[in-house]
């Protein structure tokens, strides 16, 4: 099931997304206790049925804007190196355990923002990830129950300043400049979205510029939310964004970065296409 974050020009509500059509789930609690929720099979069965029986009230998809699916996370944790792909472009060896960096909360976009180009930069980057939204407070989860704590799948594209990035030996600055973690269209939740067996693709100005599969993962889902629970608890609306696959900008020969007018499409199968324009400063 898609749910959506959005707003039709008033308070942001929480729906499903079917069909084109948003049933609005407003009788329900919004913010994290939703998320909670939707991460449970009962409570998505019972929503289920409501959108099959039209009971909701619904606006057209064309008549809203859709936001993040999580306006502020508690973190956004991101794991680097974690596609094989994207480690054989840089020439790296698979890590032996994640490794693991966080972008500042206040970068978070909603798609069709503007990702802001920053003057004193001059290599911006794309990086299309599959993020999971943490549903349930948690720590010391084992792989085996870590999608229990997940309450959905989004689009992350993990924006990078490059220069910042390696000239300050380590990423915060350059992963966090605000409007670098655009997120959404949607938020998939439920059976049949195998979060470790899905297509992901980005382009550029309509041109593909990263095409690979969940399935080049080196650190599964269950073994992310494992690891990470394991040193420090798991909250609602706690964002843990996989990693890229290869193909980002400034691997490329030679390098292709984001520059003002460019448009930026993450598409992951099953969640939808994030569309982002860069404007500059
Ligand atoms: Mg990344």
């Amino acid at each position: 099931m898609q749910f959506v974050r959005y707003t039709t020009g008033e308070t942001p509500a929480w729906g499903v997304l079917d069909d084109n059509r948003i049933h609005a789930l407003d009788a329900r609690p919004n913010g994290a206790p939703l998320l909670a929720e939707i991460g449970d099979e009962a409570v998505r069965s019972a929503i289920q049925r409501d959108v099959e029986n039209g009971v909701l009230p619904t606006n057209d998809r064309s008549s809203v804007s859709l936001l993040a699916p999580v306006p502020s996370p508690g973190k956004i944790i991101c794991a680097g190196l974690n596609y094989h792909d994207h480690a054989e472009e840089q020439n790296e060896e698979p890590p032996e355990k994640p490794m693991l960096f966080t972008k500042s909360p206040s970068a978070v976009a909603n798609p069709g923002d503007a990702v802001i180009h920053p003057e004193d930069i001059s290599q911006v980057d794309y990086e299309v990830e599959l993020a999971a939204v943490v549903g349930r407070t948690g720590s010391n989860i084992s792989k085996e129950n870590a999608e229990d704590y997940v309450a959905g799948y989004t689009v992350l594209n993990d924006v990078s300043a490059r220069d910042a990035q390696f000239d300050d030996g380590q990423f915060f600055r350059g992963k966090s400049y605000d409007t670098f973690a655009p997120m959404g269209p949607t938020l998939v939740a439920g059976d049949g979205f195998n979060a470790n067996s899905v297509n992901v693709e980005l382009r550029v100005n309509g041109k593909v510029k990263q095409a690979s599969n969940t399935d080049e993962f080196i650190f599964d889902i269950g073994d992310l939310i494992s690891y990470i629970s394991g040193f420090t608890t798991l909250c609602p609306g706690d964002v843990i964004s996989t990693g890229t696959p290869g193909g980002v900008g400034i691997f490329r020969d030679p390098p292709e970065l984001l520059e003002p007018g460019d448009n930026v499409e993450a598409e992951i199968e099953g969640i939808g296409v994030l569309k982002n324009n860069v404007v500059a400063e």
